[in-house]
């Protein structure tokens, strides 16, 4: 899963670090990330040095992100400056950092991206219209005309892959180019526990019921400012799917020794679909 990053590890713990030149960034604009161009075509993330310009004159834009194996990495909010002020930074989709090394990178930018969306949503104080400031001790932000705190914002997604004996339900969606197949998902609703909110979406998108839900597992997903909790679960009555036409295209149960395969092994649709794979006697799988 694209957390997977061992043996190196994200150090989320907030920390009150001042950026020195060496030291790299992200940033993002429309979904697009910031790179810098070595020399062999390569691409990789770009330090402040890259930018040109002496530190001080950087910092206040700057916001101290994470650390990856005790290296902090920052976030540069650029919002009036255009990438082409220099020659070896572009923009790339944010997908591209799939393909920069060292592997941890992917992982990194996607949180990094989660909480890019955080403080450039809350710039303002959503109660009284003052500007926000940020808690030089942790990560929050606050209003000193009204007291407002904003602490980061994670909407939880149930992803639920429901058997029926040796058969999976596998879906598609209604509105995406995408047609890879993938497992019943929805955010949770605010007064909701997670097995409720699995229970209704699986109702709502294909009809059907489920019981016995088991916990698989989780995953921080900053494409959709989110934390995916897995759950493998039962069928409760009768299989026949009455489709969500405005969320899915289809529906279908497949079986298990004969699912489709995910493209990615980033995201734990993956991880769910290989761990209910049934695997034939002598087969490559
Ligand atoms: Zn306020």
């Amino acid at each position: 899963m694209i957390q997977d990053i061992f043996p190196s590890r994200l150090e989320l713990t907030f920390r009150n670090l001042v950026p020195a030149l060496e030291d790299c960034f992200f940033s993002f604009q429309n979904g697009n990330v910031l790179l810098r161009i070595c020399e062999d075509g390569s691409r990789e993330l770009p330090t402040f040095r890259d930018l040109q310009k002496p530190i001080e004159k950087i910092r206040d834009l700057t916001v101290f992100l994470f650390c990856v194996d005790d290296i902090p990495i920052y976030l540069l909010q650029l919002n009036d400056i255009v990438a082409s002020e220099w020659q070896c930074l572009r923009y790339f989709p944010v997908e591209y950092l799939n393909h920069i090394l060292p592997e941890w990178v992917y992982f990194a930018g996607i949180t990094a991206l989660h909480l890019g969306h955080w403080y450039e949503r809350n710039v303002y104080c959503g109660k009284c219209g003052d500007k926000m400031e940020r808690n030089r001790n942790q990560r929050e932000l606050i209003c000193h005309s009204c007291g407002n705190i904003v602490y980061p914002h994670i909407a939880p997604v149930v992803m639920v892959a429901v058997i029926n004996e040796d058969r999976l339900l596998m879906t598609k969606y209604a509105d995406r180019s995408l047609s890879q197949w993938v497992l019943i998902s929805g955010f949770v609703e605010i007064g909701e526990t997670l097995e409720e909110a699995a229970k209704r979406e699986v109702f709502e998108e294909a009809g059907i019921h489920i019981k016995d839900l088991k916990y698989f597992g989780s995953q921080p997903w900053g494409f959709s400012n989110s934390v995916i909790v897995g759950y493998i679960a039962r069928l409760d009555g009768s299989d026949e799917v009455h489709l969500d036409k405005r969320e899915l295209a289809v529906a279908e149960w497949h079986p298990r020794s004969n699912l489709p395969k995910e493209l990615t092994d980033i995201s734990i649709a993956y991880e769910m679909i290989e761990a209910l794979r049934i695997h034939e006697k002598g087969g490559l799988e």
